[in-house]
């Protein structure tokens, strides 16, 4: 028995019980060409995969019954439409409601485009829409045989968190006497947090490992061949070397950061063994056993947008050579033609995991800036408990910008909307109304976990 404990160090340490756990991998790479997320450069469809894409699920019950179902992808983002069709097959086939359902993307930028809306405010041809359509029915299967295995391979399981650091995210905003610029700021704010959440069976071999990292997967530039970037080799990395195990990514608030160095295949393989060793790292350390009992919460934070620019500068606009300028100003133009007209708020979803007092989880919709993560795991702080903050979560199509990212102005949450189908930059009050909704349903989780 002490043999086979002594399988991972730390283990010893983990003692809470009653925890019923199961993880499955199943491949989401397209069958067939599509056209890939992340780079407007790219001038044809995919050609290949390299490396694969995948779809993991991790199922936890605690003590109680309740359950919670991680499922993070291999793909850029979450958009409407592919949420409300997850969504609806996991109410529909596992009874699940959103607060049991957590959906994170690792943000490749080596993945299909998962929206035909995309595909068309991006001028790209119709048939890569409908190809995305295709693609997105096919992929609820996939996640559904993810979820299904997951959930037929529960055992009895031991929960523990720990941490380390992984140094190659870089803050990618750079103040110039031009404004800021989309590149390298060594004195930028950074996460450098590695989560580590280790799923044990009952024997003391790792089961499944979820762990965060806040950085865009841009490792590898606009290659036409399909990828999981760096996330992607982490995660194979540490499947290789701890066979029967299943390891998720859940990305963290990394809208403001970029890989570094990144420009080519190398690269991204240094950084995903960079992670993948910053995880073995926190699986060397003794654990903070997490107790069986889970309390959570999804709610949506209502995003107001700025108020539209005058019709005259969207006119202005419309005429522009830029096709992604003309074609955002004629879809703002036409969805809100009357002077006072406003869109509606976004529906920002703030997801909160409460595992006893031991671990705060919270998965924030959107592409965060970092700082979100370091001012919440800053005021959220407890006396032997630990905070996660993770990002692309749930619904992600959007920069998540702080007040200060908003008033510097550049490309996260203001130069960026025109490529992300959004009417316009956030009013400024968005950081207030996230951490306020934060506050607010983490002190409910925890009061309700409390024992
Ligand atoms: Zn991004």
């Amino acid at each position: 028995m002490a043999i086979v404990a002594a399988a991972l160090a730390g283990t010893a340490g983990v003692a809470a019980e009653g925890w019923q756990a199961g993880a499955a991998r199943v491949s989401i790479a397209p069958e067939e060409p599509v056209w890939m997320a992340g780079y407007a450069a790219r001038t044809g469809p995919s050609e290949g995969v390299h490396g694969g894409l995948h779809a993991r699920a991790l199922v936890l019950g605690d003590a109680r019954g309740r359950r919670l179902v991680v499922v993070t992808l291999d793909l850029i983002e979450i958009p409407a439409s592919l949420r409300d069709r997850i969504a609806a097959m996991a109410a529909d086939r596992h009874g699940l409601a959103p607060h049991e359902l957590l959906v994170n993307v690792s943000h490749t930028h080596g993945g299909p485009m998962v929206s035909s809306r995309t595909i068309a405010d991006w001028g790209i041809d119709p048939v890569w829409g409908r190809r995305a359509e295709a693609y997105v029915e096919w992929l609820v299967e996939r996640i559904d045989d993810a979820i299904r295995q997951a959930l037929a391979g529960r055992a009895p399981a031991l929960l523990g968190f720990s941490a380390s650091r992984c140094g190659f995210a870089m803050n990618r905003r750079l103040p110039t006497p031009e404004g800021m610029r989309l590149a390298p700021n060594p004195d930028g704010p950074v996460d450098h947090d590695v989560p580590v959440l280790r799923i044990l069976a009952a024997d003391g071999t790792l089961r499944a490992v979820l762990f965060g990292y806040a950085c865009h997967a841009t490792a590898l530039g606009p290659t036409r061949t399909l990828h999981g970037d760096y996330p992607g080799i982490a995660m194979d990395q540490l499947e290789r070397d701890h066979p029967g195990s299943v390891a998720l990514f859940l990305a963290g608030c990394g809208g403001d950061q970029d890989p570094a160095p990144r420009r080519d295949e190398a690269d991204a393989l240094a950084n995903g063994k960079a992670l993948a060793a910053a995880v073995e790292a926190a699986l060397e350390q003794a654990p903070l056993p997490l107790p069986a009992r889970l309390e959570a919460s999804q709610r949506p934070c209502a995003l107001a947008f700025a108020d539209l620019p005058p019709r005259a500068v969207l006119e202005a606009r419309a005429a522009s050579p830029d096709g992604f300028v003309a074609r955002h100003a004629r879809y703002v133009l036409d969805a809100w033609p009357a002077p006072g007209d406003r869109p509606p708020d976004y529906p920002l979803p703030v997801h909160v995991v409460q595992f006893g007092a031991a671990l705060t989880l919270v998965a924030l919709g959107g592409e965060p800036m970092a700082d979100y993560a370091l001012r919440l795991k800053r005021e959220l702080a407890t006396e032997g408990g630990a905070v996660w903050v993770a990002g692309y979560s749930n619904l992600v199509h959007a920069y998540v910008p702080t007040k200060r990212v908003l008033a510097e102005g550049g490309y996260e949450g203001t130069e960026a909307v025109i490529y992300q189908s959004l009417p316009g930059p956030f009013r400024d009050d968005c950081e207030e109304r996230i951490v306020t909704a934060v506050r607010r349903d983490v002190e409910a989780a925890r009061a309700a976990a409390a024992p």
